[in-house]
């Protein structure tokens, strides 16, 4: 047991406070005020919900987005608070660098999380990391720097973390012994609910609304990662996210899809055995899990009625249908530029398809063409040794993709 963490509270930063994981982080937090002081946090454009958790919480720091500012101070204002308001990535990055934070829940959704996350890699913060676009973007940089500064990333994706708690201790240490033959690991496996289209025909799928489409069987998330769920990019991003936490390469970690959603995720050892972690498919288990490490806390999430559990199914993944599966391990083959686009071409669809102006199963099509594009494969076998170039390539991507959907809706056209 790490007795620091009882000498006085964790000082937390949680940036995407206001979103879904940081819902569940922050019921945790008010479940043991003497153990977990929320010094800052960030909610972007959701200023109403933020001033909220200011009256509740009273951090010392917030950041919220450029264009929100004024609005923002003044309603702290009006409130009689008077938190430091920071704003931007600038902001994020300020908070992650704050020397009176020890940890850093990353829970911004899509690229906007790397700056952060890498700042607090860098700088040695204790990392719950739920943001996986910054280990598909940057899974190198962010690894590397966590390294150097000894910083401890704890994942809170919930099958990442099911695969952390089933490694040895001295793996959950040092990725690098995961190669060590004594441990024995084998393959790690990542389950998948499925999402809501498993059962459907790809006609459906095409048909879909933004709202059948965000209907999630199991987990209740944000609008992003429901999308993602339901191409299942999500988990061709859990894939890339996996193979930089546990220092593999795709071919040791395969896809199962469970859509009972009990089993989190399985280590596979050489002598047979598979560790498991179970549990209701509840946020609050994983983030708990991580702010508490190595210890464990009650988080007040129903137990799994192992009684009322008649079956667990797996299902092999239909790569036809889930044709975002197969871009996802060519990505992680070809290496970091095909991850940048691969992320950046699926999250300007995703906004696309919210937006109404394509279907759900041109989210995939967007993403291949994207990867095809010769020019931006020209920059596939790239270093990406700093955070600028990564930006860069992220940004071209966006414009290519944009292009490609600003032809099709304003042709009407067929998308292949
Ligand atoms: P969400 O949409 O509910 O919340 C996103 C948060 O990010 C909000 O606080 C929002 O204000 C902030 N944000 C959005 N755009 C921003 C920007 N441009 N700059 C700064 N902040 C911005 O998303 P979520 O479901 O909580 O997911 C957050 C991250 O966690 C994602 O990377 C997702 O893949 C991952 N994750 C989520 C779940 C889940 O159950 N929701 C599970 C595993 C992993
Ligand atoms: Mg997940």
């Amino acid at each position: 047991m790490s007795e620091w963490q009882y000498e006085r509270p964790q000082r937390l930063a949680v940036l995407g406070a206001t979103g879904s994981i940081g819902d569940s982080t922050l019921e945790i937090l008010r479940l043991y005020p003497d153990r977990y002081r929320l010094v800052a946090l960030s909610g972007h454009s959701r200023i109403d919900k933020l001033l909220l958790l200011c009256q509740e919480f009273r951090p010392e720091f917030v950041c919220v987005s450029k264009d929100k500012l004024a609005e923002f101070r003044q309603r702290l204002k009006e409130l009689g608070l008077s938190p430091t308001v920071l704003s931007g990535d600038d902001g994020l990055d300020a908070i992650a660098s704050l020397p009176q934070v020890d940890t850093v829940v990353a829970a911004i959704v899509g690229a906007a999380g790397l700056s952060s996350t890498l700042t607090a890699a860098r700088l040695g913060k204790r990392i719950l990391l739920a943001n996986k676009e910054s280990l598909v973007m940057a899974g190198h940089l962010v690894m590397a720097a966590a390294r150097r500064s000894g910083s401890v990333i704890l994942p809170i994706d919930s099958e990442h973390n099911a695969i952390f708690q089933c490694l040895p201790k001295s793996v959950q240490m040092d990725n690098r012994c995961i190669h060590d033959e004594c441990h024995g690991i084998q393959t790690l496996w990542l389950t998948a609910s499925g999402g809501g289209f498993l059962h459907k025909s790809i006609d459906e799928m095409k048909k879909a609304s933004i709202s059948d489409a965000i209907r999630h069987p199991n987990w209740s998330m944000g609008q992003k990662i429901s999308i993602d769920s339901a191409t299942m990019m999500n988990k061709g991003l859990e894939l890339i996210e996996a193979c930089h936490l546990f220092n593999l390469p795709e071919d040791r970690i395969q896809i199962v899809i469970h859509p009972n959603s009990v089993v989190h995720s399985l280590v596979q050892y050489v002598d047979g055995s598979f560790l498991a972690q179970l549990g209701s498919p509840d946020m609050r288990t994983p983030i708990a899990h991580a702010l508490a490490y190595p210890n464990r806390i009650d988080t007040g999430v129903q137990p799994l009625d192992l009684y009322a559990l008649s079956h667990l199914n797996f299902i092999k993944p239909d790569l036809e249908k889930f044709v975002a599966l197969k871009l996802a391990r060519f990505a992680a083959r070809r290496g970091t530029g095909a991850c940048i686009t691969l992320n950046a071409a699926n999250e300007v669809a995703v906004a696309a398809f919210l937006d109404e102006r394509i279907c759900l199963t041109d989210i995939a099509t967007i993403v291949k063409m994207c990867l095809d594009d010769d020019a931006l494969a020209m920059c596939y076998d790239d270093d990406f040794t700093t955070l600028e170039e990564i930006i860069s390539m992220d940004k071209r991507v966006r414009q290519r993709a944009c292009s490609i959907i600003d032809r099709v809706s304003m042709n009407d056209e067929d998308i292949q």
